[in-house]
């Protein structure tokens, strides 16, 4: 498989991520929600390069099935466990793709009445956006290939290599 982004590369830019992020939440505290499974990587990550204080969550939803297209149809298979009403939520994901899952995700979450609601994205293809979705923090941009690592999974093999692969 060919190596897109080192482990190097990742934390670098996570790092960053997590700086850029606190400074737009000063004196207030992030309430971030995990998308599983893909984003746990990237959660546990961007949580650790916070530099305010931090509150989780976590939901999962089922968007592909087995295929590695989108069917359009998203399910919640697993619900928050605290409410977010008045929160500052940012949405953790691993990759914003067409873009259906994170506006299913957002708009059931805006009729929850959070404070603020954002997005970080680790990846994001954009050649590839069905619905012009806002993605507030993206780590890294991708071309429309499929890709692999850093929780991103095939058919749920290699969410544990340390970097991103392309695997096709
Ligand atoms: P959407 O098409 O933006 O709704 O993306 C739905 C989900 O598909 C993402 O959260 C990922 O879990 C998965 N996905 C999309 N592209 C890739 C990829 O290149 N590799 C692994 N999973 C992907």
């Amino acid at each position: 498989m060919e190596v897109l982004f080192s482990e190097e590369q990742i934390a670098k830019r996570v790092r960053e991520l997590g700086k850029e992020i606190s400074a737009d939440y000063q004196g207030k505290t992030v309430h971030f929600i995990c998308v599983l499974k893909g984003a746990y990587t990237f959660l546990a990550d961007l949580a650790r390069a916070m530099e305010v204080p931090v509150t989780l969550d976590f939901l999962a939803v089922s968007s592909y099935g087995k295929g590695k297209t989108s069917s359009g149809e998203v399910q919640l298979t697993k619900d928050l466990d605290v409410s977010i009403a008045g929160r500052d939520v940012i949405v953790v994901e691993d990759i914003a793709d067409t873009g259906l899952t994170l506006n299913y995700l957002l708009n059931m979450l805006r009729s929850r009445e959070p404070a603020t609601l954002k997005v970080a994205a680790f990846l994001s293809k954009p050649s590839r956006r069905e619905i012009d979705v806002a993605v507030d923090y993206i780590g890294f941009e991708v071309p429309d290939r499929f890709v692999v690592g850093y929780g991103l999974d095939d058919n749920q093999r290699f969410r544990e290599l340390p970097y991103i692969a392309v695997q096709d």
